[in-house]
């Protein structure tokens, strides 16, 4: 990919410009952030000079997408997509469900400062999925978990148990919590629905798992 800035076996120096990323489109940084996932498993991680970057960036910035994620320490979301400084704006919250907040920054992300693809990033073995699958109640994280109790609603068909210790429910709830925040981003934000109606964004649903470290979808 000409535009590609993660050249195998080169130490990237220079942040995504403007004009580079005008030559891509929404699938064109898909197709970055799959091989950059390979990239990732493989051990193979892009060498970057980060004093560099940093110096470089901090006149300005051209990210290409803005992921949203949940806060969990095993989801190095700049590393699972072997991205770097200036290439990615990321929203994480436990859970990672949208809420207005995550709604006006994507606007932000993708309306003011030009990102092309939004990703919704669910994953295996998630915490707060399964704590709301256990209506866990404490403090202020009783009103965060009440978010994704649509997916377990979404979830009633799942032929198991439907409990927090059944792996593969807790999968299917976590994969209904990235479709559920798919279809709020297109419902409560106009301009993020109109920007993926006309091409210019493209919103796309993973699943990440732990034990592989690998990307899959969630249609
Ligand atoms: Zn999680």
């Amino acid at each position: 990919m000409s535009n590609d800035n993660t050249t195998q076996g080169e130490v990237v120096k220079s942040v995504l410009t403007a004009e580079e990323r005008a030559q891509l489109t929404p699938d064109d940084i898909l197709q970055e952030f799959i091989k950059g996932n390979e990239r990732f498993r493989n051990n193979n991680l892009t060498q970057r000079d980060h004093s560099e970057l940093i110096r470089e960036s901090a006149v300005g910035q051209n990210p290409k997408a803005i992921v949203l994620s949940c806060i969990d320490s095993r989801v190095p979301v700049e590393d699972v997509f072997d991205q770097g400084i200036g290439d990615i704006f990321v929203g994480r919250i436990a859970g990672n469900f949208v809420n207005d907040d995550l709604l006006g920054s994507m606007e932000f992300a993708c309306k003011v400062a030009g990102a092309k693809l939004i990703v919704v990033m669910g994953h295996q073995h998630c915490g707060a999925i399964k704590g709301a699958i256990d209506n866990v109640e404490l403090g202020n994280l009783t009103t965060t978990l009440a978010n994704i109790k649509p997916a377990i609603q979404m979830s009633q068909d799942y032929m198991g148990d439907k409990n927090s210790a059944d792996e593969g429910f807790v999968k299917t709830v976590a994969e209904n919590n990235v479709r559920y925040s798919m279809n709020l981003i297109r419902k409560n934000s106009p301009i993020l629905k109109a920007m993926e109606d006309n091409g210019e964004i493209k919103i796309v649903g993973l699943f990440y798992t732990l034990t592989k470290g690998e990307l899959l979808f969630v249609d």
